[in-house]
């Protein structure tokens, strides 16, 4: 039987086209520094350790490490919803300002539908939320990519996110499928596949270094989608 074929989707599907004042030293990684000043700031107000999160350097660890802290001490279901909606404000500010800059890559849909002749099921597993996701992936802007996938899973489905590997767990589950290969752009998508027990490709948008690259233990690494199918023993 053919493997579940699941992708990540920004940076994978679609990706950041960075205008020209964003080159050199004024980076579109300005803003994402307050973002994520923000989301400490909310949880050390409802009692999260500073020490916890000020570390902390991605958004989806300071998401992860708040829920953790939170189950192991005590909230109420209704207290961790509260601080999770509250955190999820600056992450939708970031998400959105990433997706007005998005663009579809051009190997995305030429690929996709190369898998779906060659008979390949296929989902989507995003930290994305599902607002975004169902937004992007019907819009005829982007090849309404999501006409590809039976089942996607968002951030609103899982409790923890990538680099956890419950998102993925979560859409195996829907698919009640074990064997997969998970096509992602960051180290993220590398540790959750991993960890679920999938082979993982590296769809090397970031332009990682080898070194990087070794520390994913990838199957595979490609520069398109479209070389999928030969790497996946067609
Ligand atoms: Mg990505």
């Amino acid at each position: 039987m053919k493997p579940l074929i699941l992708f990540d989707m920004d940076g994978t599907l679609i990706i950041q086209e960075k205008p020209p004042e964003y080159q050199g030293t004024k980076t579109h990684y300005g803003p994402y520094m307050s973002i994520k000043a923000q989301m400490k700031e909310i949880v050390i107000k409802h009692g999260v350790p500073s020490e916890l999160v000020f570390p902390l350097n991605r958004m989806a660890l300071i998401w992860n490490a708040t829920r953790l802290y939170l189950e192991e001490h005590d909230y109420t279901d209704a207290e961790i919803k509260a601080v999770m909606t509250e955190i999820n404000e600056p992450f939708m500010v970031e998400e959105r300002a990433d997706h007005e800059i998005s663009v579809l890559i051009p190997d995305t849909i030429p690929g996709l539908e190369a898998l779906q002749k060659l008979g390949y099921e296929m989902g989507l597993v995003t930290t994305a939320s599902r607002e975004s996701y169902d937004r992007i992936s019907s819009d005829h802007a982007y090849g309404c990519f999501g006409d590809y996938f039976k089942h996607s899973i968002t951030r609103d489905e899982s409790r923890y996110i990538k680099p956890d590997p419950e998102p993925i767990n979560r859409i195996l589950e829907l698919y009640n499928r074990d064997e997969f290969v998970y096509i992602g752009d960051s180290d993220h998508d590398a540790y959750a596949c991993n960890a679920a027990g999938g082979r993982f490709v590296l769809l090397n948008t970031r332009c990682y270094d080898i070194d990087t690259v070794d520390m994913f233990s990838p199957y595979a690494v490609i520069e398109r989608l479209s070389e999928l199918p030969e790497i996946l023993g067609n």
